[in-house]
């Protein structure tokens, strides 16, 4: 089994019922699930005029490679109604395989670490919750927090599971 960190995050038809049920299938089709984050609620980053985000990342033990892993939260949103449109715009599910166990890579169909997660605090607040120790690009998780501008997270008062 490998260590995961996924990245959930919607803002279109009830993202909250999305996100519980995507983590229900992420436990089914790739798990078990370890640990999950409390959900927040973030402003828009990029594409600004659009509803609020719901945000939450899972600990996941996975017996599947880290591109199966990456097929299967592909299928995921696709099966939420993901279209893929505008690049940061809204989107009813958006899945981002954060950091796998032992894979450092650059290909652009899977980077590991997400490329983005070290800037976003919509990640990073979440991620830092189950693993602040977490390595990304040479710094733990919770140093990359420490140094952001608040980007608008708030806990929503709910919970992925
Ligand atoms: P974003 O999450 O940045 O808004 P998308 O969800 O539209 O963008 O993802 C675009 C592409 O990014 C996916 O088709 C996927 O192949 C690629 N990608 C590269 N690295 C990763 C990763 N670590 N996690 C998820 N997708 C990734
Ligand atoms: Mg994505």
């Amino acid at each position: 089994m490998s260590r995961a960190y996924v990245g959930f995050g919607g803002n279109l038809s009830d993202p909250a019922v999305t996100l519980r049920a995507a983590a229900a299938e992420l436990g089914r089709e790739a798990g078990p699930i370890a640990a999950a984050s409390p959900v927040y609620r973030s402003l828009p980053v990029g594409v600004t005029d659009q509803p609020p985000f719901l945000n939450a990342v899972a600990a996941l033990d996975t017996a599947l490679g880290p591109d199966e892993l990456l097929d299967v939260l592909l299928a995921v949103e696709a099966a939420h109604g993901r279209v893929r449109e505008v690049r940061w715009g809204p989107r009813t599910l958006d899945l981002d395989l954060l950091w796998f166990e032992g894979v450092l890579r650059a290909d652009p169909r899977l980077t590991l670490p997400h490329p983005r997660a070290h800037e976003r605090e919509f990640v990073l607040r979440p991620l830092c919750d189950l693993a602040p120790d977490l390595p990304l690009h040479g710094r733990p998780a919770r140093e990359w927090l420490a140094a952001l501008e608040p980007q608008g997270v708030e806990p929503a008062g709910l919970s992925l599971m």
